[in-house]
């Protein structure tokens, strides 16, 4: 039923005398632009009629979780001794199938909630796992047939990854792709299962990160075994970074980069420091780290989720050799001294005394080259090019 909408006149107003259980009628979508710029020229004289403005929802996940919860809460505070089922659909889409499916026929089960989100594609891994953290049966999200879902699908293993990792029944969450009322109904049937005793009362963070740790912490907390450590496939937003101690200098330049945070330096100590919940394996630190000393591990640890920031490599800071003043790292300077040992500027008369301005601090520095007189980038040795012959 490619591109076919459900009639208005049928979802709005139904006719009683309609037989149960029939399909509604479907009529294609009007082509792209009818009634505006793409009117016929006989109708150019009749200035075209705008569409009403649908009703848009900027998609702000604090506000879809705190529907979330309020709907939940509703329900068990009205005495239900079953859970619901969530049922989130996109505004455009969702909304007629809807209608259609609680008009006709067996109706829209009673233990099914709707929430309309934006769209749902923008939904992430954060409210459907939250929903059954909740006290929620399941969440099904209502997608629209053809339409790439590739994300949210990507996002639904994340979530089934987790679930199964932390012991949690599978097939809470699941995907509908369907623009035929009956097809969502048959999906939707089913057993309501009996409430759970106890529920989860999480305060819900406002930000799909927080939303998601807090949601998974949830989920581990309620494990039905102890809870381990989960490997998650590349790409999965949470996760450690493994640090090679022996190649990083401390340089901290991952700590620039980090976009999160989870990457943090201490101003009072050479120290690399790092709260994994923080990182969401974006990769960055690691592609630009000069010692390719850092690996991105996608896991669920739960000890690590709570702990606080883990210290991944400390150093005492190296004093001038000059003034004492403590400056860089004793692995960052023997790094760079072994680097520019076969430099030019290492070569000729003055060559060992340019590099043991490698020792001094910036001050240190400035103060041996003036007292001592020397041009520290003028090693004395001239070079010839073989193109364009001698060169200073
Ligand atoms: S992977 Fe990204 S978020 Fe995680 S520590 Fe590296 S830069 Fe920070």
């Amino acid at each position: 039923m490619a591109g076919f909408a459900i009639r208005r006149s049928f979802a709005g107003h139904p006719n009683p005398s309609a037989k149960a259980d029939h399909a509604p009628r479907l009529k294609p979508d009007p082509p792209v632009g009818a009634g505006h710029n793409h009117a016929p020229a006989s109708a150019s004289a009749t200035p075209p009629v705008p569409r009403a403005r649908r009703p848009t929802h900027c998609f702000q996940v604090g506000t879809l979780a705190a529907r979330l919860r309020a709907a939940l809460r509703a329900w068990f505070d009205a005495g239900a001794t079953t859970t619901p089922l969530i049922l989130l659909r996109d505004e455009d889409h969702g909304a007629p199938l809807i209608d259609a499916c609680a008009r006709f026929g067996r109706g829209l089960p009673a233990h099914v909630i709707p929430l309309a989100a934006n769209a749902i594609s923008q939904v992430g891994s954060e409210i459907p796992a939250a929903a059954p953290a909740l006290g929620a049966a399941g969440l099904r999200l209502l997608g629209r047939p053809r339409h790439d879902l590739t994300g949210l699908t990507a996002t639904l293993d994340l979530l089934a990854t987790i679930r199964a990792g932390t012991g949690h029944p599978q097939g809470a969450v699941a995907l509908i792709e369907t623009d035929d009322p009956n097809t969502l109904k048959a999906a939707l049937w089913h057993k309501p299962r009996p409430a759970r005793p106890a529920r989860s009362g999480f305060l819900l963070p406002s930000d799909k990160r927080g939303l998601l740790v807090a949601a998974t912490a949830e989920m581990i907390r309620t494990a039905p075994a102890p809870a381990r450590t989960i490997p998650l496939p590349q790409g999965a937003p949470l996760g450690a970074v493994v640090l090679d101690t022996e190649a990083c200098t401390l340089c901290m330049v991952c700590t620039g980069v980090c976009p999160t945070g989870a990457l943090m330096d201490n101003p009072g100590a050479p120290m690399l420091r790092f709260p994994e919940d923080a990182c969401v394996q974006c990769g960055l630190c690691a592609a630009t780290r000069p010692e390719t000393a850092i690996t991105l591990v996608p896991q669920i640890d739960p000890p690590a989720l709570h702990a606080p920031k883990r210290i991944l490599k400390e150093e005492p800071p190296f004093a001038c050799t000059g003034c004492g003043k403590p400056f860089g790292t004793l692995s960052g300077i023997c790094r760079i001294w072994a680097k520019l040992t076969d430099h030019l500027m290492s070569s000729g008369p003055d060559g060992k005394h340019r590099l043991g301005l490698l020792t001094k601090c910036e001050d240190g520095r400035v103060e041996a080259v003036v007292n001592e007189g020397f041009d520290p980038h003028d090693s004395g040795v001239r070079h010839t090019h073989p193109e364009d012959g001698y060169r200073n």
